[in-house]
């Protein structure tokens, strides 16, 4: 499949004209960036390009590293109507950063300073290709915190993270990205740079920022935002509690957020995550649903009162105390977790769903989930379902289950068909029982035909009319959340 927009004497006449931007070393044509880039991180993507159909196929490759070369770019995408699609760590799992319809990806790999740290105000201004661990390991050293912690930090940036409305393992305390976001610096996608305010909180009008944030590149590519910092925490105490009964744990859960505790890490993990995953990770003898919990701060008695009111609310809802150690382990390994021999390859068929529903929904999407996956596939590919709750709020949770087929057909389009077969019966059930299917992980192309039903018609009229305001041209990321203009 060639999804190139370009014929060969126009590729070359677009690197050229690229070269004339970022220099000859920062540009790629269509051959040279089909042995580097693939796309993204989903199953979708992996499969495709293993047998040699890319899903996403640039005609051009390019890197920038000032805004100024982000805005001279995006006017000669509008000039060549030619599409552009902005590319982060490339560790997105919905196909969002894929260039399916050729045209130029534009990395932001270069642009990944920091520069300028607050600590007064605590904030810093950070580029938008940092990536987050060697972000935050830079902050660590000088005692500060983005507290930003995606387990894919390892890849992810923060323009990345920003796009697809993100979230981390410290969420439950410290918010999703839209919360560790004061201001972004943009590109729109007519190459006009703004700056949105910097203030903690304003009334000047509906918040600009956050227009971007969850945006996936169709609405402008950020080259840098202004993001709250914390200190380091003095304190960190851990508990896993095991639960018999998964109710009673959520119960536990929804008591410690509406009495307004805010451990940074509650993670719930049904029976078939605790004992498939958690335990294969911390053997720490995990033999039914359990909970590990974080509670951190500054000032230790505190987080001690705090840490002693979440763990008796757990023991009131039926919570057997398994001690600090499974939470510790936990802790110092929670990116192993993505890496062999726990990470998932082919010919395996994988996939998650981060679902989010509030307290009134949960049990029921989480049956209705478990249910329509389970029957989604014959019983033969041995599929297993692994769920947890990660990202807690005051009304709500984050739903996550993880689907694997130890080994799917050797066929792609069969194997297409199973996984595709999964998504379809857990969206639709969670949908169906009270959900929305995007908690952090973003739309993409795997989610796409679904946007509607979560924002309604109206809300995909305003979505258009906002992308066609901004984006006469449909230059950015054509075709993404649903939306292309016209003329493009
Ligand atoms: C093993 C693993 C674990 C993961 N765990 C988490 C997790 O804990 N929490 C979480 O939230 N996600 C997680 N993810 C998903 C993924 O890491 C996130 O979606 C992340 O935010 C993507 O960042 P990225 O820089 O890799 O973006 P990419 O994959 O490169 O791009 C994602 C989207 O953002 C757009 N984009 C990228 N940069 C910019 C920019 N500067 N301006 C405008 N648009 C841009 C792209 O066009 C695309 O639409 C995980 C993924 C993997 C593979």
């Amino acid at each position: 499949m060639d999804t190139s927009t370009l014929d060969p004497g126009a590729t070359a006449s677009l690197v050229q004209m690229l070269s004339g931007i970022v220099g000859d070393d920062h540009v790629l044509d269509r051959d040279a960036a089909a042995k580097v880039h693939t796309g993204d991180m989903s199953w979708l993507t992996i499969s495709a390009a293993a047998i040699g159909k890319p899903l996403s196929r640039p005609d051009a490759l390019v890197f920038p590293s000032t805004t100024e070369e982000v805005s001279e770019i995006v006017l000669l995408a509008n000039r060549l109507g030619v599409p552009v699609t902005p590319f982060g760590g490339g560790s997105g799992v919905q196909g969002a950063a894929n260039a399916d319809r050729g045209g130029i990806v534009v990395s932001l790999k270069r642009l990944n300073k920091v520069r300028t740290v607050d600590r007064e105000s605590m904030t810093a201004v950070v580029e938008a290709g940092h990536v987050i661990r060697e972000l935050e390991a830079g902050f660590n050293a000088d005692g500060l915190s983005f507290t930003h912690y995606p387990a894919s930090a390892e890849w992810a940036t923060l323009g990345g993270c920003i796009a697809a409305r993100g979230s981390g393992v410290l969420s439950t305390k410290y918010g999703k990205i839209e919360e560790h976001i004061l201001s972004v610096e943009v590109v729109l996608p007519t190459g006009d740079i703004v700056h949105t305010p910097a203030v903690p909180r304003h009334a000047a009008g509906p918040e600009l920022t956050q227009l971007f944030v969850g945006a996936e590149g169709v609405l402008g590519i950020v080259t840098a935002a202004t993001v709250a910092l914390r200190q380091v925490p003095a304190t960190r105490i851990f508990r896993c509690l095991l639960f018999d009964d998964l109710d009673a744990g959520i119960a536990a859960g929804r008591e410690i957020m509406v009495d307004g505790l805010r451990p940074p890490v509650m993670r719930l993990y049904d029976k078939a995550a605790a004992t498939g995953s958690l335990e294969r990770a911390v053997e720490c003898g995990i033999d039914r649903a359990a909970m590990v919990l974080m509670f951190d701060g500054d000032v230790d008695s505190v987080v001690q009162a705090e840490a002693a009111a979440g763990i008796e609310k757990c023991l009131k809802h039926g919570g057997i105390d398994h001690g600090s150690e499974a939470g510790e382990i936990w802790w110092k390994r929670r990116y192993d977790f993505y890496y062999p021999p726990h990470a998932p390859e082919l010919p395996q068929i994988w996939a998650t769903m981060d679902v989010v529903a509030d307290f009134a929904h949960i049990r029921g999407v989480y049956d209705a989930v478990t249910e329509a996956m389970m029957g989604a596939i014959d019983p033969k590919w041995n599929m297993t379902l692994k769920t947890h709750f990660s990202h807690w709020y005051p009304w709500g949770s984050m739903i996550y289950p993880r689907f694997g087929v130890p080994k799917g057909p050797d066929d792609r389009d069969e194997a297409l068909g199973l996984h595709d077969a999964i998504v379809k019966a857990a969206t639709e059930a969670a949908l169906e029982s009270g959900a929305v299917i995007n908690d952090h992980h973003g739309v993409g192309m795997r989610l796409n035909d679904y946007l509607g039903d979560q924002l309604g018609e109206g809300g995909m009229v305003m979505l258009q009319g906002i992308k066609t305001g901004l984006d006469p041209n449909g230059i950015l990321c054509p075709g993404k959340l649903g939306l292309d203009v016209a003329s493009a």
